[in-house]
């Protein structure tokens, strides 16, 4: 690890004026701290945000509000949460492990970095951590890789289970800089790799994450995350999907899904969830519904199983949430 500044400042002026180019936010550290000792990143200055008033989950009116300090394991386990949006409180117990859910924050969360073993290898060419050296995920071991948003600079899967969810109930993020605060929709946020896989959002230098907003949706107390993973626990996504439904005895009045595992950002389906609208929640429809999701996907040597593997995981899911009727 290489020699840093370190600084706590106790306001959110203090940090934005601490911050400059080359510094990083620290939160939970759970993704900082471990590319630091990889040498992966290395900052002159780290600036320990954790005395910033980020935090609380309410709901009003307007929502839910998560604080970007919040920390997933306390998110997770909330009860207006776990009631109001199950698909939240299962995307986050499906990550990491409990150790890393006690640290690790929402706004850290949202933030991660790929897990692509490319980027974490500094022996190898990686055009997100060194910009135009190369993709050796091309032509080396691509099976977690994404199959869709793909650039021919850059492959690698969003690694956030947490941000597949937000996506679906189209969540905002707050966002505070020198310029003041904004607000924008998180499927926005994300930005898809291109020629610049380095960029992989819309934060600007300095900028922090205050915290988030999920808009009200009564009906998405009838929702649920599934993850297919290669163990149980502390695994990434082979896919994933995030699905809420609204159901009028047997018909569905209203859906949101999006994948995760798949997609070089959280993957909306927005298709899919309007063909379900109006259809009789069946196994039957189900089908009918996913069978063109992921046609267009660019699939790698090792990860020709995704498309058929996301379209079983959202039948399932529909299944499990929506029955045989
Ligand atoms: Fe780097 Fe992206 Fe290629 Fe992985 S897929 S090696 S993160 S450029």
């Amino acid at each position: 690890m290489r020699p840093y500044d370190f600084t706590r400042p106790g306001s959110v002026r203090g940090a934005l004026a601490e911050a400059h180019a080359g510094s990083a936010y620290l939160a939970g550290g759970t993704t900082l701290v471990d590319l630091m000792k990889l040498e992966v990143l290395a900052p002159s200055r780290v600036v320990d945000i954790n005395r910033l008033p980020f935090d609380g989950i309410t709901v009003d009116s307007d929502g839910l509000h998560i604080g970007a300090l919040e920390r997933m394991s306390d998110v997770a386990a909330d009860q207006a949460v776990r009631t109001g949006f199950p698909m939240i409180s299962q995307a986050l117990e499906l990550s990491a492990s409990p150790q890393l859910r006690n640290m690790a924050s929402m706004g850290g969360n949202l933030l991660q970095r790929t897990r692509c073993s490319y980027f974490r290898d500094l022996t190898t060419p990686c055009n997100k951590r060194t910009p135009g050296s190369g993709c050796a995920a091309l032509t080396g071991h691509n099976r977690m890789h994404a199959v869709l948003g793909t650039s021919e600079a850059c492959v690698a899967t969003h690694p956030s289970d947490v941000a597949v969810a937000l996506v679906a109930l189209d969540a905002r993020v707050h966002l505070e800089g020198r310029d003041g605060d904004r607000t924008v929709a998180l499927a926005d946020f994300y930005r898809l790799p291109g020629q610049t896989p380095q960029v992989e959002n819309d934060l600007r230098p300095g900028e922090l994450i205050t915290g988030l907003t999920v808009p009200p949706l009564p009906w998405a107390s009838r929702s649920l995350y599934l993850k297919i993973r290669d163990r149980q626990s502390y695994e990434f996504a082979l896919t994933s999907v995030a699905v809420a439904l609204d159901l009028d005895g047997a018909r569905i009045r209203g859906a949101r899904v999006a994948a995760g595992g798949v997609g070089t950002r959280p993957w909306r389906l927005g298709a899919v969830e309007q063909a379900l609208v109006g259809r009789t929640a069946t196994p039957d429809t189900y089908e009918a519904v996913v069978a063109s999701v992921a046609e267009d996907a660019r699939t790698l040597p090792h990860n020709v199983f995704k498309p058929a593997l996301l379209r079983r995981t959202l039948v399932r899911a529909l299944v499990t949430l929506g029955g045989r009727s």
